[in-house]
This record gives structure tokens, sequence and C-alpha cells, in this order.
């Protein structure tokens, strides 16, 4: 464990995400630069350029004035978290020359609420998984057979389906309501129009943080060296498109309208403290899915639902721990074959559902298939999401007196066009 008795000379609130344990990475801009790679401490962003440009941390400064982090998350592990560490080191020594810098107020650190956080990688490939046990035994159980909700393959790989890149948008955005063909059950035909079921999934995303070859497998002993860090994900869903369209190849324009990822990578460094047990695999897992020790993420989880003008209601709180296959597993089964991964591809976890009703992580499950609608604090009721409602996801970890958390992964529905 970290020492939980480090604490920075910034005034930092007890319940900030954005701790001295926690030194997550981003991409802001304001109204005087374009694009920086950044990081945070309580109410504040770190510019990265402006550190470097006065020699404070050792890297390239032309790096950190990219639109993405791509590039620095390229420089390798080594130098990242070394970046991290002389952080930390920055920002909790009394001594520190940034400390004793009055003039670093307003360009190193500027409050977070006065920038505007881009999109923290350039994504090339996105892969989605299904890997939470009580999400798919829930689906499984809604769609098919409850007593034969998980299909023949689901303890023995981690299902998943390849996405699409060019829809993910950072926290903070709005897209319309997404139409297409939907076919009602009492229908003979198709129908097209605007999606009725239009609906969330809790999860998180891992972002490559080192490119293999074509050819190459990267193990489950190895994986972590290939993950730089997790964000929030919210996989918008539109659930009577989906129906209709997923047989027999999977999700194809029920996923690919809109993605929503926090902007900040909480690194996977910073994340170790939270590790705890995952399930325990019966049937046995094959060889190659095998590992060792404790990889699963304590890691908490919760929605909020905010209608336009009213206040948010929280509708789940979940954990990342109910995830019945782990990153490493996904990395290592993803590329069993020889698959090539690439710097700031993105990982997204599946439906992190937990095991009682209030943990589940999609309004499907939530207001099972419609038929419990939730009831707002305003009275009005939902079954999935309406327009104008705002849909927001947080997430921290917290043991031992250490905290830490991934900011807001937040956005709103529009009418369709
Ligand atoms: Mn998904």
């Amino acid at each position: 464990m970290p020492d939980k008795n480090l604490k920075s000379w910034i005034e930092i609130s007890a319940d900030s995400d954005f701790t001295i344990h926690n030194i997550p990475f981003g991409i802001y801009n304001d109204a005087s630069v374009r694009h920086r790679a950044c990081s945070a401490i309580g109410d504040y962003v770190i510019d990265l350029y402006e550190l470097a440009a006065k020699g404070l941390i050792k890297v390239d400064k032309h790096v950190l004035e990219q639109e993405t982090l791509n590039d620095f998350i390229a420089l390798g592990k080594t130098i990242t978290n070394q970046v991290r560490n002389t952080l930390i080191q920055l920002l909790s020594d009394d001594n520190s020359p940034l400390k004793a810098d009055t003039a670093a107020f307003g360009t190193v650190f500027k409050k977070q609420s006065a920038v505007k956080m881009l999109m923290p990688v350039r994504v090339g490939d996105y892969t989605d998984f299904y890997s939470s046990i009580d999400h798919a035994t829930n689906i499984g159980a809604m769609i098919r057979d409850p007593k034969n909700a998980l299909m023949p393959n689901w303890k023995h790989l981690p299902v998943g389906y390849h996405g699409r890149a060019s829809s993910i948008c950072v926290s903070g955005h709005s897209f319309h309501r997404p139409k297409g063909q939907q076919k009602p059950a009492d229908a003979e035909l198709p129908v097209y129009g605007p999606c009725k079921l239009l609906d969330i999934e809790l999860e998180t995303a891992f972002v490559i943080g080192k490119s293999t070859e074509l050819g190459e497998s990267v193990s489950t002993a190895n994986a972590d060296d290939y993950i730089f860090g997790m964000v929030l994900f919210n996989d918008w869903s539109a659930r009577d498109i989906q129906t209709w369209e997923y047989v027999p190849l999977g999700p194809f324009l029920a996923k690919n309208f809109a993605s929503t990822i926090s902007p900040w990578i909480v690194t996977l460094e910073a994340l170790e403290p939270f590790r705890t047990k995952g399930y325990v695999q019966d049937p046995k897992v094959l060889p190659y899915l095998e590992y060792s020790g404790d990889k699963n993420l304590d890691i908490k989880l919760d929605v909020f639902l905010k209608p336009k003008g009213g206040e948010e209601n929280k509708i789940c709180s979940s954990n990342y721990k109910y995830m019945y296959w782990t990153m490493e597993q996904q990395l290592a089964h993803h590329t069993v074959n020889g698959c090539n991964i690439n710097v700031g591809d993105l990982m997204g976890s599946g439906t992190i559902s937990g095991p009682d009703p209030s943990e589940y992580g999609s309004m499907m499950e939530l207001t099972w298939r419609g038929t419990k609608p939730i009831t707002l604090k305003d009275g009005t009721q939902r079954k999935f999401v309406n327009d104008h409602d705002t849909l927001i996801f947080r997430g921290h970890c917290e043991k031992d007196g250490i905290r830490l958390g991934f900011g807001e992964c937040s956005a709103t529905v529009l009418p369709a066009t």
C-alpha cells in the first residue's frame, strides 16, 4: 500500500477524486492553449507541457502538446510512471520548487472549472466484452431462458465483439436519439423510426499502453505491461434496434451511434492498491486464461439520471469487482490468435452488474425490460432513457484512508432529428 499519510501542499477536499494517490492523465484546452497533456490534483489541472518547459519533468515537451496522449503513452511505462512519481513528489514535498513558484498558478495550475477536457486518446480500435456474470445472466434470462441464461461458451472465454471507434466521445457531449429498424413483437414486418428503448451500459474501459506485432500474443502474466490505465465508459445501446439486428453476428447499429468516455485515464499503477480477489472460475479455464494473484479491482460505480432542469437521481450503485473475467484474461484472449493491439486501443468491460437489483448496470435490467419503471424525485417515471435526460457515471476507490476517482462520464440525449 502507498503511504496514506502522504499529503499534498495543495488543499484537496475529502471527497475529491484527484488526490495525491491518483495523478491521472488527460488532455485539456482553454482560451490560451489548443491542447496540452495534463494531470489533476484537487480542483486543478496540471499543465505537463509547462512543467517540462520548466525542466521539472524529463519529457520532450512537444510530446505534451499533441492532440491526444498517444505519443506520451507510447514512451512506455518506465517514462510515464516516472512522470507520475515526479508529480507526486513535486506536489507533496513542502520544499518543492513548484510550491515556491507563485507564478505557477494560472500557468501550470488551472482551475478544472475553467478548462475544457478533450478526448484523451485517439482510439484506433475498440473492443467491447461481456464479462459480468450477473449482467449476462440477467440478459440471458430475459431474452432467452431463465434456466439456461448463460450460453455454453460464456464460462470458457471472455465473449466480446469489435465495436466502432469513430463515435466514441468525451464526457460532456450530447447526441441525437438514433433512428433505425425495429420489429415490434406484434408486427410481421420491421418499421423504421427513432429508437424507443434507449439504454445505458455501465462499463469501464482500459487503454492499451504498448503495441504488439501481428502474430504476437500477450499472456495473462504480462498483460499489465500493456494496460496503461482505465476510464469510465457508457456503451449507449438501442435495445429495440439490437433485438432485431443482432442475429447472427451480434451488435451493429444498436451500439455504434455514440459511446461516452471519462476524460481522465487513471493509471493501472494508481489502481494497484485496490486489487481484490476475482470470481472462482468454475469450470476451470484453459491454461492460456489462467492467472495468479488478486486481479480484480474494487471500484465503486454509481449512475445518476438528471432530467432537463431537474435534480440528479442515483439509479444504480455497482462495483467493478463483480466482473467474472479480468482485464488480463480479456487481453490474453484477444491476442491469443495473434491479433495485434496498438497504443490507444480501447477495451470495454461490458455492462457491470452486481447480484442485487440496485446494482444492475443498464435500464434494461434495472426496470426488467420496462416492467418495473423507476420513479424519479420529480415524480416522473423511466423505463428507458428519455430525450433531454443526462446520464452521469462516477467511480472511485477507497481503502485504508486512500481515495481516488475517475471524475465524470456524462452525456445528454437530444431528440431524434
Ligand atoms: Mn457494452
